[in-house]
């Protein structure tokens, strides 16, 4: 089977992007940084999520000469002019958890109106291949954020964020759900389409 590899130690990610390809009856093994020859991994420090992705995908095509696959993601929220934005995970500090980022949040939107916690999850990634094509995918999901947060599925924001036209936040949603909706199973799926040209796989 063919190889390709995504340059995330996120299980999370691994996972969903397997279950992707699987229902998408794309067959790639997907593999993780865990699953290659170790490699220095570049810094997170580019100001767009397009840079850190292709920065990902780069240095894992050229440690390992596959197929490679790198995302970044985060959350804007409007009244914070976008942020947290590529500094998501590192919200509240270079090693803070998901509840200490999510609990930063929600005391800077303390004393603000629900509708005008509008934000959005944003999921680049980047495709680059071993003859050097480069692809680069975006994918949104739109919504609001709430200040209790509810549910113990995801990761992340998921808990504070409510997807337009639901009721329930991310974190109470079964993850096939939240994979139909959310910015990166959007994204994930445009890679999918984009992979099967590159990699000439047959079509479903
Ligand atoms: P990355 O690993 O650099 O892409 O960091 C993305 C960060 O954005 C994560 O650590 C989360 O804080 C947040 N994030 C991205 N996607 C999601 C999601 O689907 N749910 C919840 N939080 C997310």
């Amino acid at each position: 089977m063919k190889q390709i590899v995504l340059a995330t130690n996120n299980d999370h990610k691994l996972v969903e992007l397997r279950r992707l390809f699987k229902n998408g009856g794309l067959e790639v093994e997907v593999l993780g940084l865990a699953d290659v020859p170790p490699y220095e991994v570049p810094p997170e420090n580019r100001r767009s999520f397009e840079g850190n992705a292709l920065l990902k995908a780069r240095a894992a095509m050229h440690a390992t000469g596959l197929p490679s696959l790198a995302d970044d993601s985060g959350l804007e929220v409007d009244l914070l002019n976008n942020m947290p934005g590529v500094r998501s995970s590192r919200w509240a500090g270079v090693d803070a958890t998901d509840e200490e980022n999510t609990a930063l949040l929600v005391r800077q939107l303390a004393d603000t109106e629900e509708t005008q916690r509008t934000a959005r999850f944003v999921a680049v990634i980047a495709v680059v291949m071993p003859d050097g094509r480069e692809e680069v995918v975006r994918g949104t999901m739109n919504g609001r954020i709430v200040l209790e947060p509810r549910g113990s599925f995801g990761f992340g924001y998921d808990p504070i964020f409510v997807a337009e036209e639901y009721d329930v936040t991310n974190a109470e949603l079964q993850p096939e759900v939240k994979d139909e909706i959310s910015h990166r199973g959007k994204a994930m799926r445009a890679v999918g389409r984009r992979l099967r040209k590159l990699m000439d796989t047959e079509p479903l």
